[in-house]
């Protein structure tokens, strides 16, 4: 594999700081000495992910939703990864409207701004571009079959609009995109109540609950571990490579295999209970990884067990302070509510 791409230091702007994905890649781009300006409107991110960050001087937050004009700082930045999208399933389905606007119009106004100043945009797409892939496993040059009125529509079309509507720019304005399509992430600062299946399981199994399988549990995805995304992210923006680029673990494991490995891993004794399978949920997701492999020297280095034993140290951690916290009388309802409702 080749090294990481050389830390010159930029200023940076992350739209969607404070989610899952976003807060690493907040840290990472800081430990690279740039300037970060973070937004977020804090609708499925959360600001505690970046507390440790916050007397960080060369990080600025503002709340900001993308579909909105961006702040006037915006325009220093030479660097604009947009994140902002909400990725759960459960929680995009409840927030359709808000879901397709962040991806469409939000990639339009940063693509505005990076024609208006020059700045190189890396958008997040997913995996979800495939819908129920039909060739697997899937390369970028799939197109995918996708269900544009079901429930996933307003994820699914919104990131096959934003992608669309970044290589418009690119060939018609001379805007230069990166875009990447992630299977799956996982890790620590998945929120416990966002409905994933890793954090769900997670927070079943170590609650002593029983752990919700949907359908029959033998789906596969494919978990990648936060800090290879997030490395995959940072070369992606680096790289001379414009088209759609996949970044996933390309071991594909059922959702019983998953099951499995958490309740070993948690030393839980939870049982499973299966449950209805959601309405348009893929059967089979699997990234072929030439792409990426062959232009970024990428590809995913942290094993499933040891990512998710991580995960589990640190959903048991904030288990632990929202119990300390109870305790005290001084857990937040929102905290209270997520770690009690799984
Ligand atoms: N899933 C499950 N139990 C849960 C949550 C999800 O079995 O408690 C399944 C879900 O039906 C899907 C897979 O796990 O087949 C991954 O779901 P997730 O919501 O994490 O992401 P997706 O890849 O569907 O966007």
């Amino acid at each position: 594999m080749k090294n990481p791409p050389s830390a010159t230091p930029h200023a940076v702007l992350v739209a969607g700081a404070a989610g899952f994905l976003g807060s690493h890649l907040c840290e990472r781009l800081l430990e690279r000495g740039c300037r970060v300006l973070a937004l977020d409107d804090l609708s499925s991110g959360d600001l505690q992910h970046l507390e440790h960050l916050r007397r960080h001087p060369a990080l600025r937050f503002v709340r900001h939703d993308i579909t909105e004009p961006l702040p006037t700082e915006a325009r220093d930045c030479e660097r604009l990864f947009n994140l902002a999208c909400p990725a759960s399933p459960a929680y995009y389905q409840r927030h359709p409207v808000a879901t397709v606007l962040s991806s469409a119009v939000g990639v339009w106004r940063l693509l505005e701004l990076a024609q208006h100043t020059g700045a190189r945009l890396l958008h997040v797409s997913t995996s979800e571009v495939y819908g129920e892939p039909q060739v697997h496993p899937q390369p970028e040059a799939y197109w995918g079959h996708v269900n544009p009125v079901g429930p996933r529509a307003c994820y699914d079309e919104g990131k096959r609009c934003a992608e669309a509507m970044c290589l418009a720019y690119a060939a018609e304005r001379g805007v230069v995109v990166r875009i990447a399509r992630l299977f799956n992430a996982y890790g620590p600062r998945l929120r416990p109540g966002d409905g994933r299946v890793v954090s769900n399981f997670i927070v079943q199994a170590l609650a002593g609950r029983p752990l919700t399988v949907y359908g029959d549990g033998l789906q596969t995805r494919s978990f990648c571990y936060v800090d290879d995304t997030v490395d995959g992210l940072l070369r992606l923006m680096d790289a001379g490579f414009t088209g759609p680029v996949n970044l996933g673990n390309p071991q594909e494991r059922t959702m019983l295999d998953l099951a499995e490995r958490v309740l070993r891993l948690a030393g839980s004794r939870s049982r499973l209970v299966f449950e209805a399978l959601p309405a348009d949920d893929p059967t089979r997701r699997c990234p072929d990884i030439t792409l990426a492999r062959h232009h970024l020297g990428w590809a995913p280095r942290v094993p499933i067990d040891e990512g998710l034993a991580r995960t589990i140290e640190y959903f048991r951690a904030l288990s632990a302070q929202a119990g300390a916290r109870r305790a005290q009388g001084s857990v937040s309802p929102s905290a209270a509510y997520s770690l009690s409702r799984l």
